[in-house]
């Protein structure tokens, strides 16, 4: 069964059409990777299925949900990490947790923020101020924050970005995880190496068009190149 299903969507901005008319599926437990240059429209797709733009033309289902009548309903059941998030920068780590855990329940967050904490992993420093942290140890209590509600559906948009590579791997057997527990997920990535370690399935993005889906292995494949880069740089023209 699909969990996600979007069909012909189109996203303007004014008179500019950021999105045309793209369509694909994402079934429970799989991981799908928008890949696409700068500009192709990857964060539009992800702000509109995460309910935070409207849009234009065009379908999106997820679950039972219909985004464009049942957007409170969706919000229940998704998470989604912006690629320029930030956390309350005079909280603790702790402390920014526990104030989005009571978001989404009012008693009890204690499992919630433990989860969170384990998934930030950030040992001592969990009790320091956002601040103080470095651009990755932010990430990675964003990268909490997200995922400690275990969303049925979580939208990461570049979840690794800014991480070391130790810390990016570690990042990547979360979401990993996650997804073989039943958790749906979308991502956007620059990073090919990641793409195919990750995704079951990509979109290829270009101009606000889909030009190439499938999974990683068919694509290399199909394209008689030895990774998802060569792909990459054959199919984007
Ligand atoms: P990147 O890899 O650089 O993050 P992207 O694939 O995520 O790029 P988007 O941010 O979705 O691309 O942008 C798609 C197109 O829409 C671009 O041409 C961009 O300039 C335009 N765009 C994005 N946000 C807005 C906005 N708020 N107003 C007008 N145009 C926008």
């Amino acid at each position: 069964m699909s969990t996600v299903e979007i069909n012909n969507l189109i996203k303007k901005y004014g008179s500019f059409e950021a999105v045309k008319g793209i369509s694909f599926d994402i079934n429970e437990g799989e991981i799908f990777g928008l890949i696409g240059p700068n500009g192709a429209g990857k964060t539009t797709t992800l702000r509109v299925v995460s309910t935070l733009l409207q849009i234009n033309s065009g379908n999106i289902k997820i679950l039972e949900y219909d985004l464009k009548t049942q957007p409170d309903k969706i919000r229940k059941i998704i998470s989604y990490l912006p690629e320029d998030a930030g956390a309350y920068k005079t909280l603790t780590g702790r402390a920014y947790l526990k104030f989005i855990a009571k978001f989404f329940i009012e008693k009890n967050t204690n499992e919630l923020i433990n989860k969170g904490i384990e998934i930030a992993d950030l040992g001592s420093r969990i009790d320091d101020k956002v601040d103080t942290y470095s651009k990755g140890m932010k990430r990675r209590l964003l990268v909490g924050r997200a995922l400690m509600t275990k969303p049925k559906f979580a939208i990461l948009d570049e979840p690794t970005s800014g991480l070391d590579v130790i810390n990016a791997q570690e990042i990547r057997q979360i979401i990993k995880n996650f997804a073989q527990q039943g958790t749906t997920i979308l991502l956007s990535s620059h990073n090919m190496l990641e793409v195919e370690y990750l995704c079951h399935r990509i979109a290829l993005i270009d101009n606000g068009i889909i030009i190439e889906k499938g999974k990683p292995k068919d694509l290399m494949i199909k394209y008689k190149s030895n990774n998802i880069e060569e792909v990459f740089t054959k199919v984007v023209k």
